[in-house]
């Protein structure tokens, strides 16, 4: 959502930004010397955009995607919402403040139970287990959607 946000806010297309971002990145990389085996940007395959429709268009078609809301709290300096308890960015230590935006949301609870039986089995692996157990909770505690 950042980079939307950020073409929006210049009037430029969000491609424009994630253009820019990705070379920037490239520069960053090399200018820190850091050894990398593979890059891959997803976007810039045709294959993986008509997969990436055809994955949204089933979603969409099934039902499983809907048009909602997001409220938590944002940070100006990260630019992007953070997990924010005391009403402080984590990492800069900064006041941040309530935003919400528009967003999709897949309809996770349609799925619920297969997903709990499919992480507890180890059948979808998370990494680290601290992940793994945040997603068992979540899944026990109820999807909201
Ligand atoms: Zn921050």
């Amino acid at each position: 959502m950042v980079t939307v946000r950020a073409a929006r806010e210049e009037g430029v297309p969000p491609r424009m930004v994630a253009d820019r971002d990705a070379a920037g990145f490239g520069e960053v990389l090399t200018a820190l010397r850091t050894p990398v085996d593979a890059r891959v940007r997803t976007s810039a395959s045709a294959r993986h955009l008509e997969l990436v429709r055809e994955l949204w268009r089933d979603c969409l078609t099934a039902r499983d995607l809907y048009r909602g809301e997001y409220e938590g709290a944002w940070c100006e300096r990260c630019g992007h919402f953070v997990a924010a308890s005391d009403g402080r960015c984590p990492q800069h230590g900064c006041t941040v403040t309530r935003a919400t935006e528009p967003n999709w949301s897949f309809r996770t609870s349609r799925y619920r139970d297969r997903l709990r039986d499919a992480v507890a089995c180890a059948q979808l692996d998370i990494v680290p287990a601290i992940r793994r157990n945040k997603v068992l909770a979540a899944l026990d505690a109820g999807v909201e959607t």
